[in-house]
C-alpha cells in the first residue's frame, strides 16, 4: 500500500514590511506632504508603530505621519519588497505547499482595504488574490509559518499553531531574538531552508 502523502505545509506571508515596503512609502509620503517637517529616517526607525516614534519626537507628527498611510492611493503605491514578488512566485508553485497573505488592515479601511486587494492582483496576478486573509487576529488562523515584520503577534489564541519568523524590517533589525525564536533577513536569504525545517523528515 502507498504510504499516505504528507500533509502540506501552509506557509502564511504578512504583507506590509514583508511583501510591500511600508515603512518606505511612509517616509517617501511624509517628505512629500510636510517637507518641512523633521522625520526619522529608515535607519532611525525603531519600534513596530511608525504613530508612537513620530509622536516621541513631536506630538502632532503622530497625526501626520498617519493621514499619510490612510490616504487614498498609499497601499496600492507601496512598491514591493526586493525579492519579494520572485520569491511568491516560486513558493506558490512548490509541491506540498500552500501559502497565504495574511494581512491586517488599518482601522480605517477605507482604502486601505480595496488596495491591498488591488496590490496584489497588480504584483502578483490574480492566483493571490484567492489567497489573500485580511484580520486584525492572526493567531486564529491556523498554519506552519507565519513570516511577519512585526515583533510579537497576540490574539485571542495564546498558542497559535503556527512558528513565527521574523522578517527583518528597518524597525526590528536592532531586537536580539531569544532561541528558537528565527528570522529570514530578506527574500535573498534562504527561505526555502525555513520551509524545509517544518517538513516532515523522509523516514
Ligand atoms: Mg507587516
Amino acid at each position: 500500500m502507498a504510504a499516505a502523502a504528507a500533509s502540506p505545509l501552509r506557509v502564511l506571508v504578512d504583507m506590509d514590511g514583508v511583501l510591500a515596503d511600508f515603512e518606505g512609502g511612509v517616509l517617501r509620503g511624509f517628505a512629500a506632504a510636510f517637507p518641512g517637517e523633521p522625520r526619522v529616517e529608515l535607519a532611525q526607525r525603531r519600534g513596530f508603530s511608525t504613530q508612537k516614534q513620530y509622536r516621541s519626537l513631536r506630538e502632532d507628527l503622530g497625526a501626520k505621519i498617519v493621514s499619510v498611510y490612510e490616504s487614498q492611493g498609499f497601499f496600492l503605491g507601496l512598491d514591493p519588497i526586493p525579492g519579494a514578488v520572485e520569491a511568491m512566485q516560486e513558493m506558490i508553485k512548490m509541491p506540498n505547499t500552500e501559502v497565504f497573505l495574511c494581512t491586517s488592515p488599518i482601522r480605517k479601511y477605507k482604502y486601505c482595504v480595496q488596495e491591498k486587494y488591488h496590490w496584489v492582483h497588480k504584483h502578483l496576478g490574480p492566483e493571490f488574490v484567492e489567497r489573500i486573509i485580511l484580520t486584525r487576529d492572526k493567531t486564529i488562523v491556523s498554519a506552519d509559518l507565519l513570516i511577519d515584520d512585526k515583533d510579537t503577534i497576540r490574539g485571542v489564541e495564546p498558542n497559535p499553531s503556527w512558528e513565527h519568523i521574523l522578517f527583518t524590517c528597518c524597525h526590528n533589525k536592532h531586537l536580539k531574538l531569544e532561541p528558537p525564536q528565527r528570522r529570514l533577513e530578506s527574500w535573498k536569504d534562504d527561505w526555502r531552508a525555513i520551509l524545509d525545517s517544518k517538513r516532515p523528515k523522509a523516514e
